[in-house]
């Protein structure tokens, strides 16, 4: 076990006393495992794109309309986390973010090549660098955010980790529609 890493450094030697032998055996894989991914693993950004090209969600797209798309995804995304954190009987913003995650799905799921060709065109090389600044601003907030969920149960949870497994997990359910 190196620092950082090891199973005392990842709970309290109080929480370890409570837990059963089992708990203790699961704990100890579930460490050896993310320590074997973390080294094996230096580049999550592009494992995590190599799953979701074998899901199926590149497939006919140009690298422009990719990128829009996931825009549109990400509101359906953020919206799906908004439902855990606010309760539309009392929150008119979690009402409207209801509407916009249902508007997001919709639009995400339209495969029509013509209307994202559409949809995008405005999109140019020029923009990258606002687009990369405002891609680091969400990353900050979700990183920030998933500091917040450790925080909460006292244990760490990496993001970018997490992310990866979710990724390669959902390569099986493949796309939501087949591109036409
Ligand atoms: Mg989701």
């Amino acid at each position: 076990m190196r620092d950082g890493n090891s199973i005392v450094t990842k709970h309290t030697m109080r929480e370890l006393q409570s837990w059963t032998h089992d708990e203790l055996v699961g704990a100890v894989q579930e460490l050896e495992t993310e320590i074997e991914n973390s080294e094996r693993l230096t580049d999550y950004q592009g494992e995590i794109y190599r799953a979701i090209v074998e899901r199926g969600y590149r497939k006919g797209w140009s690298a422009c309309e990719f990128l829009g798309r996931q825009i549109v995804k990400l509101y359906e995304e953020i919206g799906e986390l908004a439902y855990t954190i606010l309760d539309p009987n009392h929150c008119d913003l979690a009402r409207e973010i209801e509407m916009l995650t249902e508007q997001a799905r919709i639009v995400f799921d339209n495969q029509d090549k013509k209307y994202w060709r559409d949809a995008t065109n405005k999109i140019g090389r020029k923009d990258i660098p606002h687009i990369r600044s405002e891609l680091a601003d969400t990353q900050v907030v979700l990183f920030c955010a998933a500091q917040g969920a450790g925080q909460m149960i006292g244990k760490e949870f990496n993001l970018l980790f997490w992310a990866w497994h979710k990724a390669r997990d959902d390569i099986e359910r493949g796309v939501r529609d087949e591109p036409k």
